[in-house]
């Protein structure tokens, strides 16, 4: 509090005791949340510069500081209610349906400015096989850490989703050909790299995904035109024996 208030540029360096007329606080009001639990301070509004102090101005400020708590603690509950609607609990990508939503607008904004677009669908290889072999919950871990070496090779903008069980998408806007194609090639080579614990039990052994890309407009122009085709591939990278693109 004592660094907010000296950054503040009407204090102009001067301390709270100093009592000079720019850093003087007429009223002081503690934004409270009210709880089930009691009662939570989530900050003090400060008021200056009132050239009288009535009782009126008091109930004024303890009225705009009800207000203001509460407008606060909604829209930071908003804020959380819509990350948990739109993305995955366990990886904390984007969730199916909130990533179709987005998908569609890539797909409108390709269209208008007549640029490529290219979708990477990949999947896990095997992974039945390893939560059968170390447990469901060592397979949990194995998908937070795929996606968290899938955000380490995004490019800054992109976003990406879980789409099913051990299924990924990522879009990648003004994307084509071939530069699709090495972006994806490296994220592969990235899940081939990385030491996932118990990796050596895959039956290929180390984790590895395979996926397949689609390219608006020419393998689709819809989203779940371009999803069947970047699926279709990916299934013929699992049928040309996996750990591929
Ligand atoms: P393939 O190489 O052909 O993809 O073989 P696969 O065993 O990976 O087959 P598939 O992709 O069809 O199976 C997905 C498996 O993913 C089935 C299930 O055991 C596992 N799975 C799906 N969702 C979860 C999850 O939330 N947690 C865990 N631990 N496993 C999941
Ligand atoms: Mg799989």
């Amino acid at each position: 509090a004592t660094e907010d208030w000296h950054n503040l540029s009407r204090t102009e360096g001067r301390n709270l005791g100093d009592n000079h007329a720019s850093v003087k606080h007429d009223l002081l009001g503690p934004l409270v949340q009210h709880e089930e639990e009691g009662e939570r301070l989530l900050g003090v509004l400060c008021v200056g510069g009132l050239a009288t102090r009535s009782r009126d101005e008091k109930l004024m400020l303890q009225m705009v500081t009800n207000l203001g708590a509460i407008a606060y603690t909604n829209a930071r509950n908003l804020s959380r209610l819509k990350d948990q609607a739109n993305k995955d609990g366990l990886t904390r990508l984007l969730n199916k349906r909130f990533f179709m939503q987005r998908l569609g607008l890539l797909i409108n904004t390709s269209e208008r400015e007549g640029r490529a677009l290219s979708v990477f669908i990949f999947d896990i290889d095997h992974f039945k096989k390893y939560n059968d072999t170390n447990g469901h919950l060592a397979g949990d871990e194995i998908l937070k850490s795929v996606a968290q070496v899938l955000r380490d090779n995004l490019r800054p903008g992109d976003v990406a989703c879980r789409y099913g069980g051990g299924e990924f998408i990522v879009p990648m806007p003004g994307t084509r050909d071939a530069d699709g194609l090495a972006a994806a090639e490296r994220i592969r080579a990235a899940i081939e790299r990385t030491k996932f614990p118990r990796g050596e039990t895959q039956p290929l052994g180390c984790l590895t995904i395979s996926g397949g890309i689609a390219q608006f407009p020419m393998d689709g122009t819809s989203s779940n035109d371009l999803i069947l085709h970047a699926d279709q591939a990916l299934y013929r990278a699992k049928a040309a024996g996996r750990n591929r693109v």
